[in-house]
């Protein structure tokens, strides 16, 4: 196995500081782009062909392709967005401790950028061929990728395998299975009268709601990986009126396709059954992130990179995570998908926000072993 890399660490430290000073605000569509502009010119140099998917209300998505990309080849999905408003780095500046990078963004996912990058450029420069891969940077990962979504699917059929960039857990662990999840509005409608004069007219869509909760409720199943939590509730106009309104957001996460189908079906039957006749019951919303289910795809491409960083006199483990990353999307379509690829941190979404320094060039030389091995 070869350690050597295009870049010294701190080269590699350079280029961290640039990307996390290009701050790309999710909801900053100029930041972002300015962001995806320097990437672009970035893999061009590497003769990446670009595909830029324009957007509107966020940055541009970006799709870098080696020149001879099949359907067959490999997916690599990274996005560009941070939690992080422009203006952060003035009170967060870039960072570098001995044991510790510090900075915006510099974990999720600016560090698995430079990465990519830099396991790309050496794979380059040593003359290997790249092929075929297609890179697929989002701009709105932050805010659910609700755009990029259709795009990420577009991308991943009839791919042999997707990689995603989000940083490796705390203990350094990889990921190849998440839980999936999906908020759901109930809404009901009743009708109001005086409570004091003639409450029988009126029918309390309070109590309506508050009989469909605690049935909704009973479909958790927490030593299954089914949760099911009412996360938010109002309803009522005044203190002296039957409430003609009441509504409820609840929210679901699930480990399997097979629960996610379930309890959505169950969650509308229940909201079907009317207790008072003169009541109305909506139900709104849905899942936005499938499950990504350990299959043995999966399973195959953990067991080759667990090999490499072996060979590399690192013992790496994988683990099962609540939370959603786009992983979900190219695993719900049944292609072999593994995630938390990036360098080791914590802190994500604060403002202690760091990267592990020595998992920086240890975490790409084995991607870029993981990736040399995956090329046809
Ligand atoms: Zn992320």
């Amino acid at each position: 196995m070869d350690d050597h890399l295009c870049c010294t660490e701190e080269e590699m430290i350079n280029l961290l500081r640039l990307f996390v000073e290009n701050e790309s605000g999710s909801n900053d569509k100029e930041g972002v782009d300015r962001f995806g502009q320097l990437l672009k010119e970035k893999f061009q140099a590497l003769g990446f062909l670009v595909r830029e998917d324009v957007q509107t209300d966020y940055g541009n998505h970006l799709v870098f392709q080696t020149e001879d990309a099949e359907e067959d080849g490999v997916l690599i999905i990274g996005h560009m967005d941070t939690v992080f408003d422009r203006g952060t780095i003035e009170t967060f500046p870039f960072r570098v401790t001995d044991r510790r990078l510090y900075g915006p963004g510099v974990i999720d996912m600016k560090g698995s950028l430079v990465m990519l990058y830099v396991a790309m450029r050496t794979l380059r420069e040593n003359g290997k061929t790249l092929a075929p891969f297609t890179i697929l940077l989002n701009s709105d990962e932050e805010v659910g990728s609700v755009t990029s979504r259709p795009l990420i699917e577009r991308e991943a059929r009839h791919k042999r395998a997707a990689l995603v960039l989000e940083p490796a857990r705390k203990n350094g662990d990889v990921v190849t299975s998440r839980r999936g999840g999906g908020q759901f509005i109930v809404r009901v409608d009743g009708i109001s009268a005086h409570s004091g004069i003639e409450p029988e007219k009126g029918a309390n869509a309070i109590e309506e709601l508050n009989k469909t909760l605690v049935e909704i409720e009973q479909l958790s199943r927490p030593e299954e990986g089914l949760d099911v939590t009412v996360v938010g509730i109002s309803g009522g106009v005044a203190s002296n009126v039957v409430p003609p309104y009441a509504e409820a957001t609840i929210d679901v996460r699930v480990s399997t396709i097979q629960q996610m189908t379930d309890v959505e079906r169950l969650i509308r039957a229940i909201c079907s059954v009317d207790y008072d006749d003169r009541t109305e019951t909506y139900v709104e919303g849905g899942f936005n992130r499938p499950p990504m289910e350990f299959t043995e795809g999966t399973n195959q491409l953990w067991q080759t990179y667990r090999r490499i960083a072996h060979d590399h006199d690192v013992s790496v483990d994988h683990c099962h995570t609540g939370g959603g990353s786009d992983a979900s999307f190219p695993a719900a379509l049944g292609i072999p998908t593994i995630d938390g690829l990036g360098p080791i941190g914590g802190g994500q979404h604060t403002i202690n926000e760091y990267m592990k320094r020595t998992s920086f060039v240890e975490r790409t030389v084995i991607f870029k072993d993981f990736l040399e091995t995956l090329t046809k």
